[in-house]
């Protein structure tokens, strides 16, 4: 039985990769330095795995950005934009594709799969024929070879899931393209030495089509054709391996699965179908999403079970998928209520669990009795926490009523009320929410914390830059302004500070794109609004200007989505009682004069099933949560909520069942090809236009929005159309934010003259 893992945290104990890669990218490092720096950083991770017991160890997981931008760039798939930086190669062209230059802007970012990392969509031009530029994960197994004597099972994401994520115009003939490259990659990692390679094919628990299983078995048996020594294990994560009866069929000599959230469907599969004999069964065991501590003896059943379908020499103990979307440990987290503490476990402590696991399977039991008593009592004590079970909270939720889900007022009617109200111009300009960061803000903020600057000083200087943007929003020429939320750090770490049922971590940052990192609160308990959250700053902002103020709130999903959630109430139940914490601070608000509110969901999209049967379900508490958050809305409250790097093709309806007045989408990066499907939706309710990209430090071209814009104003009525940027502009630079601005309120201006 052999301990494995699928995958470990880049970024290092202390953030290390983030503040290298910050400061290459302002020159304050050399190439040279970047990459030592990184590799030492991997190698650290490498040696973490194997204190902590891993006895195979994965290589090549490691990225410096993205390992779907790795993959796209290692097989020379640089779309046509980038070829004048192809000369300079290496680092410069794999950072501009990612962040893009002034001249070529970045691949657009998706969610990977329901979580909240984001991964560079690779685009393929037509004509383009992949080949093998550098073999990046033998080029890893080499350097742990080197570096700890240590023969490493190199992660390659599979040609399957890598097609199924590319913006391909015909993804069979793409896929047929892979096949020699990747066969040529196989081929150099089994002249290497390589014994096991592990392919990532996380597509394989979304639906997948007939066409497209055929596709997957030929690629596969070409791949396999040629190898000899060199063995496949085919991971599957993030749900049940669709098409299982055929899986077990492909050519490789393993399959892993996902016994956290597949249990049910894998463990279904393994009883009508069994498992081949002489195949190796990956057992995703212990959880990779989500951070309580693993009931010890539940696993040791499963494994139990397990082992009536694979002799336990062929089953091997991994987690449920990579620990990407972990923090690395809870060592130092001391201030987290010490029984919540002891119920928690990060990528470090799985594998500690999972070496236990394997202990208990060998040696028996009794070896470990004290570990598994102490994680059954851990699991006790979290259950009697305080915060765990509020009954107010829960009697408010069972007395919920039907009428607590609808505006009264349809929106035509409310959009004649809020027009009258508000009184802004045709196509009107906004932005999502946050203005820069600027490093004398975070280092007040740190201080704060610190408690070396005082909370009054603090939240003066919150107050004088609030102040500040005001009278830059307005002298921009903005119509509906924003307080610029300087007071949070993020957007849902800052509200989960101040909500019983919340904790936060020190130091349990997990990787969202590149080198941001976002540090989930986990919600434990149940979840009331015990003091207003955003009135004070909000209205400040408001007694500063004559114009609206739009508030800026978290919606339930995404509070939900970003955070680790406790396991012991539905998703539903969770989310109603976020959803009343919002609709409380909605009525303060309102109650203070404010006319526009918006409800944040950059989560809603992520947070749909990867199988359409479970969709429905989703849609259906995470679309009556808004409502019941935004339900007790006067009609002349405009509502806006705000999504970003998503596909909505599918999910207008549900948007549309939000019934929020406004919704403001990216479009700078996907194009204004996402309005297509809200016209074709017959989408009625304004949408907001983002013109451009927050991410990229260039200022965006104003004949770049204009064509956006007017390629907008083609499909929708200039009545129910908005301006604004992509997303909040918390990490742009001061200077960046006003230049994107004045040049998007020029355009607004210049096509609204036009109309
Ligand atoms: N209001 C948030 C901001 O402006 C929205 C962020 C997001 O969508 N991710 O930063
Ligand atoms: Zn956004």
């Amino acid at each position: 039985m052999l301990v494995t893992n699928l995958g470990y945290p880049r970024i290092g104990r202390q953030r290390e990769l983030k503040r290298l890669l910050e400061s290459y990218w302002e020159g304050r490092c050399s190439t040279a330095e970047l990459i030592d720096g990184a590799q030492a950083t991997e190698e650290a991770n490498w040696r973490r795995q194997l204190k902590l017991g891993i006895e195979l160890l994965p290589v090549g997981d490691f990225s410096l950005y993205d390992h779907v931008l790795d993959t796209a760039v290692m097989f020379g798939l640089i779309p046509a934009r980038f070829k004048p930086l192809s000369q300079n190669g290496g680092l410069d062209l794999y950072f501009a594709l990612a962040r893009g230059t002034e001249d070529a802007p970045a691949l657009a970012m998706r969610k990977w799969f329901d979580t909240n990392y984001h991964y560079l969509v690779p685009e393929w031009d037509p004509e383009t024929q992949p080949v093998l530029s550098r073999n990046l994960p033998l080029d890893a197994f080499r350097r742990a070879q080197r570096r700890l004597g240590t023969a490493g099972k190199p992660v390659v994401l599979g040609p399957f899931t890598f097609v199924k994520l590319s913006r391909v115009t015909n993804w069979q003939r793409a896929l047929e393209a892979m096949v020699p490259p990747y066969a040529q990659m196989l081929q150099e990692m089994e002249a290497a030495g390589v014994e096991w390679v592990q392919v990532d094919e996380p597509a394989l628990v979304c639906d997948v089509t007939a066409a497209e299983l055929k596709a997957l078995t030929a690629t596969y048996t070409e791949l396999a054709r040629p190898l000899k020594n060199l063995k496949l294990i085919l991971q599957t994560y993030f749900g049940s391996a669709n098409w299982f009866s055929h899986l077990i069929t492909l050519p490789v000599a393993g399959i892993g699965l996902d016994f956290v959230r597949g249990r049910r469907g894998n463990l279904a599969n393994l009883e009508h179908y069994g498992f081949p004999p002489g195949k190796v069964l990956g057992a995703g065991i212990v959880d990779g999403r989500n951070v309580w501590r693993t009931n010890i003896e539940e696993a040791l059943r499963l494994l139990e079970k397990l082992q009536s379908f694979v002799p336990r020499e062929r089953l091997w103990l991994q987690p449920s998928c990579s620990l990407l979307h972990l923090p690395l440990s809870t060592a130092g987290e001391d201030s987290l209520p010490p029984a919540l503490r002891e119920a928690l476990a990060f990528a470090d402590e799985r594998l500690a669990e999972l070496r236990l696991l394997k202990r208990a399977l060998a040696e028996g039991t009794g070896v470990v009795a004290a570990e598994i008593s102490a994680a059954n009592r851990a699991l006790r004590a979290l259950e009697t926490m305080d915060h765990r079970r509020i009954p107010a909270v829960r009697a408010r939720v069972a007395a919920l009523k039907e009428e607590d889900f609808s505006r009264p007022t349809p929106f035509s009617e409310r959009k004649e009320l809020q027009k009258r109200r508000l009184g802004l111009p045709p196509l009107p300009t906004t932005t999502i929410g946050s203005f820069p960061q600027t490093p004398d803000l975070r280092a007040a903020r740190a201080r704060f914390r610190r408690g070396e600057l005082g909370r009054q000083e603090y939240q003066a200087l919150i107050r004088e830059k609030i102040a500040a943007w005001i009278r830059l929003q307005e002298r921009l020429g903005l119509d509906l302004l924003v307080h610029g939320e300087f007071e949070r750090s993020d957007m849902v770490e800052y509200f989960a500070a101040r909500l019983p049922g919340f904790a936060l971590t020190t130091n349990g940052w997990v990787q969202s794109y590149g080198s941001r990192c976002v540090k989930p609160p986990i919600l434990y308990g149940d979840v009331w609004r015990s003091q207003p959250l955003t009135v004070a700053e909000t209205t400040y902002a408001q007694s500063l200007t004559s114009k609206p103020v739009k508030a800026i709130l978290t919606g339930p999903v995404t509070f939900l989505k970003w955070s680790f959630v406790r396991e012991d109430l539905s998703e539903q139940e969770v989310a109603y009682q976020l959803a009343l914490v919002i609709r409380d601070e909605i009525r303060d608000l309102e109650r203070e004069g404010i006319a526009a509110i918006q409800i944040d969901e950059p989560a809603f999209r992520e947070g749909l099933p990867l199988r359409a049967r479970d969709r429905e379900r989703y849609l259906y508490w995470a679309v009556t949560a808004f409502r019941l958050a935004t339900a007790g809305a006067g009609p002349e409250t405009q509502i806006h909520t705000h999504m970003c790097y998503s596909e909505f093709g599918d999910i207008i309806h549900a948007i549309e069942g939000l019934d929020a007045d406004v919704i403001s989408l990216e479009a700078a990066r996907s194009g204004a090809g996402v309005l297509a499907a809200f016209r074709e939706a017959g989408y009625r309710r304004d949408i907001g236009l983002g013109v451009f990209d927050v991410h990229s430090p260039h200022p965006p071209e104003e004949e770049a929005m204009a064509r956006l814009l007017r390629e907008a104003l083609r499909v929708f009525a200039a009545e129910q159309l908005w301006v604004n940027p992509d997303c909040g502009l918390k990490t742009r630079r001061e200077e960046e934010a006003v230049t994107a601005l004045e040049r998007m309120v020029a355009v607004a201006r210049r096509l609204r003259a036009a109309l």
